[in-house]
């Protein structure tokens, strides 16, 4: 039996990746819906290609949020693979918990904004990691039982800006930023690798991933993104995932699980020529998103939704050449500053939605 997936966020950098895996192991993965937001073209050539018709196909531009949420519901598919972008996907995301559907999450936002209200939906392994660092860490725990995990070390890259001090990042432009290093993705999260609120983004997720305190979870500085991420045991051993930086690599595991199947492409690593794997630790200093994260995870509730609201309007703007890249930072502590009142603890869907639409007109208002 192939198991049937739907993808959210199709035309997007995962999106497509999701499709090659699901075009090379098509006697495992059959296709059965896509939705983007506005490329229609892209659309149109995916569905042909995937045999849909347009009502397995859904453009948010065009139908709305609500189609997107019917589509799911339509196709009860085994998998939904969440690649949008922003806290936009969050009524996706618990959508599809809710229908008791798998979900592949690769849209970590709508987690970082819905916390305990979308783990307590999630069964176990409802929910499985899509997130290279958080597939990498899903599978390091694999060899031991989590009672017995100790602390998660989740890897960086650093950055295009890795080593660069605040006041050569004064005049950093959206086009300096959108060169990484060693992932290809699409522009948001680019941005947010720059700043490394990406990586305090994937702190939260991690917390809530794996249910690991904010003090056992130590951010790993590793440029050449070889280690994916490692766990450590009580007993002293420390587990690693190594491999290529390949997207393809953690959505496949993603659709796969429990099995493994043959890589997309030949992915091997010559492990003899990684002598010199340099390891630190970020600097928080010059890199205020990643502290801005660590505290709204640290103080639970609504202050992530903040942290990632603001984050979301920011980026925005800087991508438009409206703001710099170091006002993305400020903009971010701004909103936490400015809605500390409104930090509580999560109640709703409804309430965390309100709570993002305040801050993004706040933000939209700064910038
Ligand atoms: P992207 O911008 O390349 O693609 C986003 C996709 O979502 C597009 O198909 C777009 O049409 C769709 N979309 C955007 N806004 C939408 C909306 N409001 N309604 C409906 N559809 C909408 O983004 P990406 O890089 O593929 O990232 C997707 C998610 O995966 C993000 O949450 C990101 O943090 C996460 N992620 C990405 C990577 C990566 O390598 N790209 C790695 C890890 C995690
Ligand atoms: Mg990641």
């Amino acid at each position: 039996m192939k198991k049937r997936i739907l993808i959210l966020g199709s035309t997007g950098s995962i999106g497509t990746q999701a499709l090659e895996v699901a075009a090379t192991h098509s006697d495992k993965l059959q296709v059965v819906g896509l939705a983007a937001h506005s490329s229609s073209g892209t659309l149109n050539t995916q569905a042909q290609q995937f045999g849909l018709d347009d009502s397995a196909c859904c453009l948010t531009a065009r139908d709305g949020m609500d189609a997107l949420i019917s589509l799911i519901e339509a196709t009860q598919p085994d998998i939904v693979l969440n690649a949008l972008v922003g806290s936009a996907g969050l009524r996706a995301t618990v959508t599809t918990l809710q229908a008791g559907l798998t979900l592949a999450l690769a849209n970590k936002e709508s987690l970082i904004v819905g916390g305990e209200l979308v783990t307590e939906l999630a069964t176990q392994n409802q929910m499985l990691p899509v997130d290279s660092e958080h597939s990498a860490i899903f599978q390091c725990l694999q060899s031991g039982n989590s009672a017995a995990l100790k602390a998660i070390w989740l890897t960086a890259s650093g950055g295009p800006f890795r080593g660069k001090t605040r006041e050569q990042l004064a005049d950093v432009r959206a086009a300096d930023a959108l060169a990484h290093p060693t992932w290809s993705m699409g522009p948001k999260i680019t941005v947010d690798s720059a700043t490394l609120m990406n990586k305090g983004l994937e702190v939260i997720e991690a917390h809530h991933l794996f249910g690991t305190s904010y003090d056992d979870i130590t951010v790993l500085l590793q440029p050449r993104s070889l280690i994916h991420s490692m766990v450590e045991f009580v007993d002293g051993s420390t587990i690693g995932h190594l491999g290529i930086a390949d997207m393809r690599v953690p959505i496949q595991y993603a659709f796969s699980y429990p099995e493994r199947w043959p890589a997309v492409a030949d992915l091997s690593v010559d492990y003899r020529e990684l002598a010199g794997l340099e390891l630190g630790a970020p600097d928080t200093d010059t890199f205020g998103c990643l502290r801005l994260a660590f505290q709204a995870g640290r103080s639970g509730g609504t202050a992530p939704c903040i942290l990632n609201a603001a984050n979301e309007v920011a980026v925005a703007a800087f991508l438009k050449d409206q703001i710099v890249f170091l006002d993305i930072e400020a903009c971010v502590a701004n909103a936490l500053d400015h809605f500390a009142s409104k930090i509580l603890p999560l109640e709703s869907i409804e309430q965390v939605e309100e709570l993002d639409a305040q801050v993004r007109s706040f933000v939209d208002s700064i910038v």
